[in-house]
């Protein structure tokens, strides 16, 4: 059995090569659902919806070959971060999408050198992690993360 990112064997390879800013994979949802749970994807600060196809079995590491991108149908394409080589495993960062992660086992399995050691959100990112995504992360994050700072400055300024 082939070691894939989850530690299971299951998870998504490709069948051709990808240059870095290729779509890779184009994103459908399947419905809304009222909240999160572990094959959830966050679309938006309240909201999660299911992912059709492919898109709910490719798994997280801490660093990945993809990023993700909202589509016009309000799901996210998978993009590559870098070249990606036939037979490679499909990879993003669960917190480019995620705020929290709340459904996840504790224990990361990605392997990567820099794994965090367990799958967290964006949240737990620094901001070297974040700029180093680009915009290939849902764009909700940025704008709770532009209004946290908002927030934080404007308690500032009255102190
Ligand atoms: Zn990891």
């Amino acid at each position: 059995m082939r070691c894939t990112a989850d530690g299971t064997g299951d998870g998504v390879l490709t069948t051709r090569s990808f240059a870095a800013g290729e779509t890779v994979m184009v994103g459908f949802l399947v419905g809304a659902l009222k909240e999160n749970d572990s094959h959830a994807t966050q679309v938006g600060p309240d909201r999660w919806a299911r992912h059709g196809g492919l898109g709910p079995k490719v798994n997280h590491s801490c660093d990945p070959n993809c990023g993700v991108r909202l589509n016009d149908e309000q799901a996210f394409d998978l993009v590559a971060r870098q070249q990606i080589h036939a037979g490679q495993e499909l990879t993003f960062d669960y917190a480019m999408r995620n705020f929290t992660i709340d459904h996840f086992p504790a224990v990361c399995l990605c392997g990567a050198p820099r794994c965090r050691g367990s799958v967290t959100g964006w949240k737990d990112l620094t901001a070297a992690q974040k700029a180093g995504y680009g915009d290939l992360v849902a764009p909700y994050l940025l704008t709770m993360d532009n209004e946290i700072r908002l927030a934080h400055s404007g308690t500032a300024s009255t102190g």
